[in-house]
């Protein structure tokens, strides 16, 4: 790894790459197929049964299966952005949180409710994020760059946060970048390079970036989405900022997940072209039905290999290993409590910041509204 001024050149292996940190072989090897509609019925039952006799509650992520998500509105769970998933099962008063999305979603309700039994269906459901950002290597970036603040990605493990001054998600990073750009501080930025950039171009911040990349939002392709756009030039584009500048570029709205919702629930268009994890679609389909979305494309003449727009890891979770989950107690997240104490800091950090701000949910695109 070596280390310059600007970016960062950092030895990333390619996503999804045979073999690689971010290999996804293995998740898709363990995403259950899909239920019959009775079968979902009766899953779900058992499902709520299962919560409401354990007083647990369910913490789901708008890109995990359609059937979690609505299970969890239908027993007063929450879907929601990562941001929105960390006050909830705080806020909550249920000593069981369950949480349907991936790894460092539950470490981060384990760290602020230690109290709390955090379960999810697979802890192997990670990110590429949090794969491509070992904490030994990032404290070595850290430790040769001290006069930086430390800002990461809510898509990292507790042992990178516990060494983070800040932590921030999709929903609240521009506020935070831009209240310590006033400061005049100098960030240090981790792990995701296309949501780094983006800070760094509305803010002007100077900012040290890590070099990862989320393999699902890596792989939308900019000339294969200014075809689509010509060929429904009456579409709006709603891209998250894990994407590529080349598809930022092109995006009518920019924003978190939340955001982009909003987008399609306010927007005056009927068509809209959804550059982010397709899962958001089943949400996006519930709140918005008049309208028409469709998927921005990954593959085409300039794609380098063809993903789904689904992430694998998110996909392994699902109503049978939910279940399992729930009458094994088992898997649970457990944070080492030193490790716990300092990742708490930077996630308690951005929660204060962001329950002050005007804007503290309003996505990350000036006049879209709030995410
Ligand atoms: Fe990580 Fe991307 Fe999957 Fe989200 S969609 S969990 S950022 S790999």
């Amino acid at each position: 790894m070596a280390f310059m001024e600007s970016v960062i050149a950092f030895d990333y292996d390619r996503p999804d790459s045979q073999g690689g940190a971010t290999c996804t072989a293995q998740a898709w090897a363990k995403v259950p197929e899909s239920l019959g509609p009775g079968e979902a019925e009766a899953l779900k039952a058992e499902a709520a049964a299962l919560l409401r006799e354990q007083g647990a509650v369910l913490v789901a992520h708008y890109y995990v299966d359609g059937h979690l998500q609505d299970l969890a509105l239908e027993t007063g769970g929450c879907v929601s952005d990562s941001l929105e998933m960390a006050r909830f099962g705080k806020q909550h008063a249920a000593q069981t949180l369950v949480v349907a999305g991936v790894r460092f979603m539950g470490e981060t309700a384990k760290i602020l409710s230690p109290e709390k039994t955090v379960l999810m269906p697979d802890l192997e459901a990670t990110c590429s994020l949090d794969l491509g950002c070992p904490a030994d290597e990032f404290a070595a970036f850290c430790d040769a760059h001290p006069d930086r603040q430390v800002v990461v990605y809510a898509n990292t493990s507790a042992a990178v946060k516990a060494r983070a001054d800040w932590m921030v998600t999709s929903s609240c990073a521009l506020d935070i970048v831009s209240h310590l750009k006033a400061q005049g501080q100098k960030i240090l930025w981790a792990p995701d390079r296309h949501l780094g950039r983006y800070i760094q171009e509305q803010t002007g911040a100077d900012m040290l970036m890590w070099d990862g990349a989320c393999i699902v939002h890596d792989e939308f392709k900019g000339l294969e989405l200014q075809l689509l756009k010509q060929q429904y030039p009456d579409a709006l584009v709603l891209v998250h900022p894990e994407s590529p500048k080349a598809v930022v570029e092109l995006a009518d709205v920019v924003g978190s997940t939340s955001a982009l919702i909003r987008g399609v629930v306010d927007g005056k268009a009927t068509r809209y072209i959804v550059a982010t994890d397709k899962g958001i679609l089943h949400r996006m389909r519930q709140l918005a039905p008049g309208k028409e979305l469709i998927e921005a494309p990954t593959a085409g003449n300039s794609a380098t290999c063809k993903s789904c727009a689904h992430c694998p890891w998110m996909a392994m979770n699902g109503l049978k290993n939910l279940i399992a989950a729930l009458r094994h107690r088992q898997p649970r997240i457990e944070v080492d409590e030193a490790v716990r104490v300092k990742a708490e800091r930077c996630i308690t950090r951005m929660l204060d910041f962001t329950a002050t701000q005007k804007r503290a949910s309003s996505g990350m695109t000036p006049g879209i509204g709030a995410a």
